[in-house]
């Protein structure tokens, strides 16, 4: 008998009749034996609307009071389905952040998870009661509601599988696994057997949504194997997992992209010690994450700066650097918020040369010009025109040979 933890995302709860096909589910694995904790997100475009209704409220919402909004959607498809469980007769309770005690800092809207108490779902599994709980939220030592940013309730899934010592946590979505690229852009992206913590990691920060970039990191930290699923159908989906020597020999694995951010160039900079620091820490104490960045060869005394900060702080983050640009002496400032990242990500690259110039070289056929380049042990990133996005990705999941399985090192040039 085992313990799963099972996540259904957004559109698997979308409405009654997926809240039903939902509870069949956990009713089936249930009856195979097993005991199940079920966490859910927001129907489809809840969180969205609840958003947007907080902003309708006032611009610049208090953080306390957009996050006690925002997270009653999950209210809303928790209940729903413990009632739904309980009419197939399958006991079951629906549970809070605040029930649990899924114990988060007060960072509202961003919250991080520091302890769950799992005694109350202990307690619930023993009477044999499914419980279902809440995603996206926690309540912080004061008892205010918290939640853990967007895609958070992959954090919660996993969060409690690492609390429960499930043996594993199922994620269930609109996509059957984790694809060599978003299968939604790209026909021919495939669905990978399995992936490692650190591709994953790497492949969700860099854009692609199918798990929330937090979740991998618990996954990694405490050693939860996450199935990658659709909730449509019984396909065997993606295992994210510690790397094994099968993953190391794959050049290449996926390929993610992201619109989310947007390019500040600072014109004209001093070229002396300090003036990096005078730029960037307004950001830092404004909570801004500044992502890429690259500073030109000097020439006369003077270099330029330009780097990528997300989209969402575009504005902020321009004005303070229009304010401190005339202090430090630059000459001005330019921006950019039409830009795309395209990645690649794979841990065979830390063992072969020859990817990135690969990649620059298949942009440049397409004639896509780079604009920034970063790149680690495991992903070779460029931040292009956003129009060029989707061209981008196909080119290169071609280029890779990322339809295919298991295309080996020896295939790369
Ligand atoms: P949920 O609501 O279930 O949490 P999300 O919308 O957050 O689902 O994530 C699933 C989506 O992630 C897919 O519909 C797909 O468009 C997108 N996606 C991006 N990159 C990938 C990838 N490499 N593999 C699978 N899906 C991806
Ligand atoms: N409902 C939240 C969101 O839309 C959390 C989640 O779906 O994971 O971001
Ligand atoms: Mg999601």
């Amino acid at each position: 008998m085992a313990l799963i933890v099972q996540k259904y995302g957004g559109t698997s709860v979308g409405d009654i009749n997926r809240i039903r096909n939902v509870a069949r589910r956990v009713a089936k694995t249930r009856q195979e034996g097993n005991d199940v904790v079920v966490a859910l997100s927001a129907m489809s475009g809840e969180t969205d609307r609840l958003i947007q209704l907080a902003h309708q409220a006032w611009d610049t919402p208090d953080l306390r009071e957009y996050d006690a909004l925002i997270s009653t959607g999950e209210q809303i498809t928790v209940a729903l389905l413990a009632l739904t469980l309980q009419s197939l007769g399958v006991p079951s309770k629906s549970f809070l952040g605040n029930q649990v005690r899924i114990l988060t800092d007060s960072a509202f809207s961003k919250a991080r998870i520091r302890k769950i108490e799992v005694r109350t779902l202990r307690q619930a599994l023993k009477k044999g009661v499914v419980p279902v709980v809440a995603g996206f939220q926690g309540v912080d030592k004061e008892g205010n509601i918290t939640t853990l940013g967007r895609g958070g309730s992959d954090t919660t899934g996993v969060a409690l599988a690492a609390a429960l010592k499930a043996d594993v946590c199922e994620i269930y979505t609109d996509v059957e696994g984790v694809f060599t690229t978003d299968p939604n852009i790209c026909p021919k992206a495939r669905k990978m057997d399995a992936i490692s913590y650190d591709e994953m990691l790497e492949l969700a920060s860099l854009g692609a949504k199918v798990l929330e970039i937090r979740s991998v990191e618990f996954a990694k930290k405490y050693g939860v194997v996450i199935h990658v699923r659709s909730s449509f159908n019984d396909n065997p989906g993606t295992l994210v997992m510690k790397e094994d020597k099968d993953m190391e020999s794959v050049l290449v694995s996926g390929i993610s992209y992201s619109k989310d951010e947007a390019k500040i160039s600072v014109i004209g900079v001093p070229d002396k010690p300090g003036v990096a620091s005078q730029l960037f820490s307004p950001l830092s104490l404004a909570n801004i994450t500044v992502d890429m960045i690259i500073q030109n060869v000097s020439q006369g005394g003077h270099t330029d700066l330009t780097f990528t900060v997300p989209k969402s702080d575009f504005k902020k983050a321009l004005s303070l650097v229009e304010g401190v640009a005339g202090k430090i002496g630059a000459t001005g400032v330019d921006s950019d918020d039409h830009i795309s990242k395209i990645s690649i990500v794979g841990v065979g690259m830390r063992s072969h040369s020859g990817i990135a110039s690969k990649m620059f070289q298949v942009l440049a056929d397409e004639g896509i010009n780079i604009q920034m380049i970063s790149t680690s042990e495991i992903k070779v990133s460029c931040v292009v025109d956003a129009k060029y996005t989707e061209l981008a990705v196909r080119v290169l999941h071609e280029a890779f040979e990322l339809a295919k399985k298991d295309v080996k090192m020896e295939s790369s040039f």
